[in-house]
């Protein structure tokens, strides 16, 4: 895409500047003069946030287990309205509750041919004074079935739809047995699903040290990897139906509210499932005999592995307390002069499961800067445009439930009003990862190319970004080509965290980012030993990469909240949604059985877009060029029509089974979880031969795409003056 140097010439010519002389071009959205004073804002902002400060926080948030329902979590929430409000922000707490059930009884035990009871403990590190806070809760898996068990053992690889057919390919099935299933690959909550839906009375999960343990690099405390005893909690909520408390779908769990009965609720596990260690995991897999395992599932533990099943056979015994408890999500709102009724919405979650410095708290420190830096940055005299909306989520955890509540509190003012949701999590060094919505691409790019990298010195962050491509180049074909794109595509989001309520459910144009790549995360990922020892000496150790990160988002909420024209564009989206189409060509052609399928109505819609598109950035360029200021009722028309063009991508009736994902162009994988799934109602129902359902979705996303072709030529026509 030339747009941009396009937009350079044309300004430069227009005032008669010479090429090599000019000033930067202006800030895609802002006038060549609106651009003077919002990049002097931005530097103002850019110069506030001091990586000491997200230390302090952290040291403070992470002291004791601060799961959601805890007081531990109620305190953290206190904690953060006190600093927000003290620096002079209009910050206040929302309470919601949900559905979150504590373990009261754990046991696993194998009965034969050994005899063993699993420790299901994470031992005390010397060096971390924080391994063995009181009030933690224990190892355990969010929304599994209270039961008691006992069963043979049948090693299911990483428990897959496709595991299992390679299992009955060995001619063994979990038919009433228990499946031990290792962490990788699939979200965890597919694995007992899946494991149910074949028949498994129970299921374990465990992390193999092959894929999160001593294989990879040494075990915490020498180095940052999982440690025998290490387990990585986490919910099983089957989140791809829907996220938030599984007892409200679609309305906010407030107080007194109705609330479904719990055998109605469909997110919760049918079968009790807990997490395990590998030194727990070790015995049971010892004792598997049975066919042995393709070399592919084959972990790091020093046996053989067999898929058995049995002779391991092993007792279970689960039950939770069921209780509804609170959640505290702290909400800053800075009031926009102009446009208040346009929301720029940025969030983080505070709750962790046990102290957690990585996972939620160095995100929550950057967004906790940014806020600061946005107060201060008030206190020159600034006022954002439009009004900026700053969240602390609680519950993300247990399945994304304080977002989702306040969105599905929210869902009928964020609809009109929501211009785009900006998330982080967990954040670390390296590089920049900014996945979302294509309509954002051009201004994410953009964003990069104005912060610089703290450790690289003299590179921005695209800059660092475009070396690290270049160094992993597999060809000098290419190099060239990263070398060359203007650009750099971002991922599609799936779910995962925060951002889904607002981009799946009410399709908001959303935006994930978080720095990565030079300190992976996994080997502590949800145990007691994500603490500030960890993190400061196997992570973002000094903060600087956490600054940055505000840095960044603080800059892109600026030119959200100040943009005369909002900074979206559409040629990205038609590119993206073309090579969407390919692949699913690509997936049909492989399923034999796969009726014929006409996709070139989606050709024919995507095409419209790509013109419309190209019409727009034409004209947003002359405009740019020009510099006028547009009429008043014509900017808050256009801009409105910018800032919803995701929701042309609405679909009312939702998703095959699972009405309360909306969006058409995005889902969680129904069997992956995580993973994202593009045009999900055509692509999943080809992968889960549904014959029916792309021919059902072809037309109603071609539909989609038409709308927002015509959204696009509207507003072309608006800042073309027309
Ligand atoms: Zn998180």
């Amino acid at each position: 895409m030339t747009t941009r140097l396009v937009a350079a010439a044309a300004f430069a010519l227009s005032f008669g500047v010479a090429l090599e002389t000019q000033a930067p071009p202006p800030i895609r959205g802002f006038t060549a003069r609106s651009s003077d004073a919002e990049r002097q804002a931005e530097e103002k902002f850019r110069a506030i946030p001091r990586p000491d400060n997200n230390r302090e926080y952290m040291k403070t948030m992470t002291e004791a287990p601060h799961h959601a329902g805890s007081p531990g979590s109620r305190k953290v929430a206190e904690y953060i309205l006190g600093q927000f409000t003290s620096w002079g922000l209009n910050a206040s707490i929302e309470s919601f509750e949900a559905l979150m059930p504590y373990p009261k009884e754990r046991l696993v035990e194998l009965v034969a041919p050994d005899k063993y009871e699993l420790k299901l403990k994470e031992p005390r590190v010397e060096q971390d004074s924080d391994s063995t806070d009181p009030g933690g809760l224990p190892t355990f898996n969010a929304y599994s079935a209270d039961g008691e068990v006992t069963g043979e053992l049948v090693y299911v690889n990483f428990g897959t739809p496709e595991d299992y057919e390679q299992l009955a390919k060995l001619g063994v099935d979990v038919k009433g047995k228990i499946a031990i299933a290792r962490y990788g690959r699939s979200w965890r909550g597919i694995k007992p699903k899946v494991a149910y839906e074949h028949g498994a009375i129970g299921c374990i999960i465990y992390s193999d040290p092959h894929e999160d343990g001593f294989f990879p690099g040494d075990v915490y405390p020498e180095g940052r990897y999982r440690p025998d005893q290490g387990v990585q909690r986490g919910s099983v909520m089957d989140m791809p139906i829907h996220p938030g408390d599984p007892l409200t779908p679609g309305t906010a769990s407030e107080p007194g509210v109705p609330r479904l009965d719990r055998s109605a609720a469909t997110t919760i596990l049918k079968i009790p499932v807990l997490p395990i260690s590998y030194g727990d995991a070790l015995p049971l897999l010892k004792n598997l005999k049975g066919p042995v395992a393709p070399e592919a599932w084959r972990g790091s533990l020093p046996i053989t592995y067999h898929v058995g099943a049995g002779p391991a056979k092993v007792h279970m015994k689960l039950a939770f307390d069921w209780a509804v408890r609170p959640l505290y999500d702290v909400i800053v709102r800075i009031d926009g002069s102009e446009f208040p009724d346009e929301w720029i919405v940025h969030g983080n979650h505070h709750d962790a499961w046990v102290n957690g410095a990585a996972d939620p708290t160095s995100g929550q420190v950057a967004l906790m800067e940014t806020a600061r830096g946005l107060a201060e940055l008030m206190k020159t005299g600034w006022r954002p445009k439009r009004t900026i909306i700053l969240a602390a989520w609680d519950g993300e955890e247990w399945g994304l439930l304080g977002s989702t509540e306040w969105v599905e509190k929210h869902q009928q003012e964020l609809s009109t009003k929501a211009v785009a949701y900006i998330n982080s999590d967990s954040t670390a060094k390296g590089w920049l990862n900014v996945s979302g919505s294509h309509s954002l691409q051009g201004f994410a790019n953009d964003v990069m190319r104005d912060i610089q990298d703290p450790k690289r010195t003299g590179k921005t962050l695209f800059q660092a970004k475009v070396d690290r491509a270049v160094s992993q180049a597999k060809s000098d074909a290419e190099k060239a080509t990263i070398q060359k794109r203007h650009d750099f595509p971002i991922e599609a989001l799936g779910s995962g965290s925060d951002y889904t309520a607002f981009l799946d459910y009410l399709t908001i144009a959303s935006l994930n980012m978080d720095f990565g790549g030079e300190s992976p995360d996994a080997g502590v990922y949800h145990s007691t030993y994500d603490s500030f020892y960890w993190y400061t000496h196997f992570s973002d150790t000094d903060f600087a990469y956490g600054a940055a990160l505000s840095q960044t988002i603080g800059t892109a909420l600026l030119r959200l909240a100040d943009a005369d024209v909002l900074p979206f564009e559409f040629t990205a989206t038609a590119k993206t949604l073309r090579g969407y189409v390919d692949e699913i060509e690509k997936l049909q052609k492989e399923e034999k059985d796969a009726p014929a399928l006409d996709l070139a109505p989606l050709r024919t819609s995507i095409d419209r877009l790509q013109k419309a598109a190209d019409a727009y950035d034409r004209a947003w360029t002359q405009w740019s060029a020009r510099g006028t200021a547009l009429d008043r009722a014509k900017q808050v028309e256009l801009n409105r029509l910018l800032y919803t063009s995701e929701r042309a991508f609405k679909y009312d009736a939702g998703l095959p089974k699972r009405e309360w994902f909306k969006h058409l162009a995005y889902a969680p994988g129904f069997y992956t979880g995580y993973g994202v799934k593009t045009l999900p109602g055509i692509r999943e129902g080809l992968e889960q031969k549904a014959w029916d359902e792309p021919k059902k979705y072809v037309p109603i996303v071609a539909a989609a795409i038409d709308k927002l072709a015509a959204q696009v030529t509207r507003a072309t026509s608006l800042i073309a003056g027309r």
